[in-house]
């Protein structure tokens, strides 16, 4: 299987369609990482979720998915932009037991934040009142877009796949088509979803509806850290508590948290942390 996201189309009715298979992006979202499984899955389930939600960019910028919840995992958030470049990561989740989402979770928001390079972010905020991430979403899309939305997510820690049915902005209602195309996809089952490409899936669910399955693109894993971005974060701690941490350790070593790339920074690189000048040594 080859990491792919591929847009369809209904010819006869308005309603478009994401799909997406996940598995050296997903690997490589995982590797460095020793997430319990449930976690894994759940993390799966969010990069899956955030390329079929970033196929609807239609500028430069990003996507991301993020959930600060009190459930067993404090922080998730998947991060994509419009080159399909992802990353992820689940924070202070080391302990996490559970595969379920609402004990995963717990009370809280998901955050689906917009940052396009040119113009100003955009934030939906949506409660975790479903019983998966699939489930929230659509109650995003009902609650803040007024767009019938369909999703089914699955992951297993070596793969990932979703799809997506969405009525068109545009197109005037029509529930008897829209419940016969979601009552076709509601019978995949997660092992299907999981195995099968785009092409056989929509065949197999929709060979009596005429559809146009457009050119797959292939999402990545890439993280976007950079030594400019590692130092404003290391800057917001204050020149006091980056001095003390040169003169005991001889440098500040830190790492990002979503590739585990090193960065270190010594003496001479203080002016450029605080915008100040060198700390003096006694
Ligand atoms: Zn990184």
């Amino acid at each position: 299987m080859t990491d792919a996201l591929q847009r369809f189309i209904f010819e006869n009715c308005e309603v478009r369609g994401e799909h997406v298979q996940l598995q050296q992006a997903y690997l490589d979202v995982l590797a460095s990482h020793h997430y319990p499984p449930g976690v894994a899955n759940l993390l799966g389930e969010f990069i899956a979720a955030a390329s079929l939600l970033s196929a609807t960019l239609k500028f430069e910028g990003s996507l991301s998915l993020q959930v600060r919840g009190d459930g067993e995992v404090p922080l998730i958030m998947a991060e994509t932009n419009d080159k399909l470049e992802m990353r992820a990561i689940a924070q202070g989740a080391s302990e996490a037991m559970s595969s379920e989402f609402q004990r995963l979770l717990g009370g809280g928001q998901l955050a689906i934040t917009i940052d396009p390079k040119k113009g100003s972010r955009y934030q939906g905020i949506v409660s975790l009142d479903g019983t998966s991430l699939a489930e929230c979403l659509e109650n995003y899309f009902r609650q803040s877009e007024q767009l019938s939305t369909r999703l089914w997510l699955c992951a297993d820690g070596q793969r990932a796949s979703g799809l997506m049915l969405q009525e068109l902005p545009s197109a005037a209602p029509n529930p008897d088509q829209w419940q016969h195309l979601t009552m076709l996809a509601d019978t995949i089952t997660d092992e299907e979803l999981l195995s099968t490409d785009a092409e056989t899936l929509l065949y197999r669910l929709y060979h009596q509806d005429p559809l146009r399955l457009f050119e797959p693109k292939q999402p990545r894993f890439k993280c976007s850290c950079s030594r400019e971005r590692i130092e404003t974060a290391l800057g917001n701690l204050g020149d006091a508590e980056l001095s003390s941490i040169l003169q005991e350790q001889g440098q500040i070593e830190t790492h990002c948290e979503f590739c585990n790339r090193r960065y270190t920074f010594g003496a001479a690189d203080f002016p450029q942390l605080t915008g100040a000048g060198a700390p003096t040594r006694h």
